[in-house]
């Protein structure tokens, strides 16, 4: 069976996500090279590729009209297009400046009306094309994106963790970051990542985005009445990573998903 066709794409973003995968010298990753070729990635190999492509992994946000034929075309061309860390998933910490109007005027001062600085809303990549899968979290959780190549290839779904961080907290056993007098947004982040941060003594931060239908309540009067943050710092924290997920369009999962191969027996 010939290898599926790999190739990463970079939009808006810092492009930490594919530098993250290029940190993998795990033998899971060296096997999977077994079964796949990387046809374009720019933080590793400096081949492009205009044929048709198995598997796009597309990073970054969406956040000028320039970029939407590019995006078309990545569409055109791939079978299976995955949103590629919060940038493409969200708009992550991209969407930050959508809710500040002078942003360019604070950071870039007198230049700010200089051509190549001109950039729209962020928004995530699913706002232009239809995306098949997300591989959530800044940086991406690579042992995550392993699952979800890895599963493709197998002609399975993969799974998009919907369940708080909470949840893998309590797996590993850590203390909660609210008994040590801290604060913590992992009671709505999206888990996934196997909750390293609270495991390391530092407060989630929701990098991986809400859950579906986060009770954001809820997590603002924690965050202020257990954790003690102020009004307007509570408010500041949701945001962060999240400035964009709500009302924004994030990826669907089908039911009936793509997949690169048929089925094979077991579970799915
Ligand atoms: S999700 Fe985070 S690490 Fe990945 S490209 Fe965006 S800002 Fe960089
Ligand atoms: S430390 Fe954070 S993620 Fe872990 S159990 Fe407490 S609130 Fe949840
Ligand atoms: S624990 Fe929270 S901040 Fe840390 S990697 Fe997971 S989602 Fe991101």
């Amino acid at each position: 069976m010939a290898k599926a066709k790999v190739a990463f794409f970079d939009f808006a973003c810092c492009e930490g996500c594919q530098i993250e995968m290029t940190n993998f010298g795990d033998a899971a990753f060296l096997e999977l090279l077994n079964h796949i070729d990387i046809v374009e990635f720019r933080e590793a190999i400096s081949e492009k590729t205009t044929e048709p492509i198995d598997v796009a992994l597309v990073e970054g946000s969406f956040t000028r009209e320039a970029d939407r034929a590019r995006l078309e075309e990545i569409r055109r061309r791939a079978k299976i297009v995955i949103a590629f860390g919060q940038c493409a998933c969200t708009a992550g910490i991209n969407a930050l400046k959508n809710h500040q109007k002078d942003y360019k005027e604070c950071v870039y001062g007198k230049d700010a009306k200089m051509p190549h600085l001109d950039s729209a809303q962020a928004q995530p990549i699913s706002a232009v094309i239809k995306v098949d899968y997300s591989a959530y979290g800044c940086p991406v959780n690579k042992y995550e994106v392993l699952q979800i190549v890895s599963h493709l290839l197998h002609g399975k779904a993969p799974v998009v963790p919907n369940h708080p961080v909470c949840v893998e907290c309590k797996r590993r056993e850590t203390v909660c970051r609210y008994h040590e007098g801290d604060h913590c947004l992992g009671v709505v982040a999206r888990a996934g990542c196997g909750a390293p941060c609270p495991a390391s003594g530092i407060p989630c931060e929701a990098c991986r985005g809400f859950v579906d239908q986060p009770n954001e309540t809820a997590l603002k009067k924690v965050l202020k009445e257990k954790g003690g943050l102020s009004e307007r710092r509570a408010e500041e924290k949701t945001l962060m990573f999240t400035a964009n997920q709500r009302g924004a369009t994030t990826a669907k999962h089908p039911e009936k998903s793509p997949a690169l191969a048929a089925p094979q027996g077991g579970r799915s």
